[in-house]
């Protein structure tokens, strides 16, 4: 198997030497981004695809740190943040107890370190042929359906993302993550980077930092290792 060429810390949003900082001068992808040093190439590839076939693929969101995913988490957990239930309805996450709310925010946003924007590998991606127009993008089930705006964008991944190594882990919820069309993993770093996953340091990092919920995390933190992290659609699941 591949190595993931990450250390722990790496795999956790601790450490950011294994990024690539690519600015405005790249021409194909238009924004500041960070990505896995090996994932560069492949990426390009992919969105140059896109524009030849007339989808311009642009991302939205690429690598995010702990600090960043943790200040989500938090303000999730602690301020009045509308969250989307399993059952489609919506809630006021103050209006639910702790245990409640922790369950209620993974199934839209991972545990600080357990997120796979960590590793510089996986990115949020939409249609930017859409944006020229004034739309905005706001990475809902409904764009990526057959009329949505990033429906073409959809079918198009659908088609042709393991040509490039690439597969969507979120492609259907499976009772972790929510089904997320719009997120794109490079698969031969990821899928070593998730085999090379370290719990133990999860546990102390989130042992030492302020997070909301933490009495309840710590506790069932394998659980929510196996449920939401090692719980994804593999490539060969796309379908
Ligand atoms: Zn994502």
């Amino acid at each position: 198997m591949t190595k993931s060429l990450m250390t722990p810390e790496q795999l956790l949003g601790l450490n950011q030497d294994h990024l690539l900082c690519i600015n405005d001068n790249i021409e194909l992808i238009g924004q500041k981004f960070q990505c896995h040093h090996e994932v560069l190439v492949p990426l390009a590839r992919l969105i140059r695809q896109s524009e030849q076939d007339g989808i311009p693929l642009r991302i939205i969101s690429s690598y995010r740190s702990f600090e960043q995913q943790l200040a989500i988490w938090n303000k999730k957990f602690y301020q009045e943040v509308e969250l989307n239930l399993r059952d489609g309805s919506k809630v006021n996450s103050q209006d639910l107890d702790e245990a409640a709310r922790v369950k209620a925010i993974l199934h839209y946003s991972a545990l600080p370190g357990t997120s796979r924007h960590h590793w510089g590998t996986d990115f949020d991606v939409f249609d930017a042929s859409h944006i020229d127009q004034g739309l905005t993008v706001e990475l809902t089930e409904q764009e990526f359906e057959e009329q949505g705006p990033c429906g073409n964008l959809n079918f198009w991944l659908q088609d042709i993302l393991t040509d490039y190594q690439f597969f969507k882990p979120y492609f259907k919820d499976q009772g972790g993550i929510a089904c997320e069309p719009w997120h794109i993993s490079y698969q031969p770093i990821a899928t070593a980077a998730l085999a090379d996953y370290p719990v133990a340091l999860l546990k102390h990092t989130l042992e030492s930092t302020d997070i909301g919920g933490k009495n309840i995390i710590i506790p069932m933190l394998n659980d929510i290792v196996e449920q939401y992290v090692m719980n994804i659609c593999n490539p060969d699941q796309q379908g």
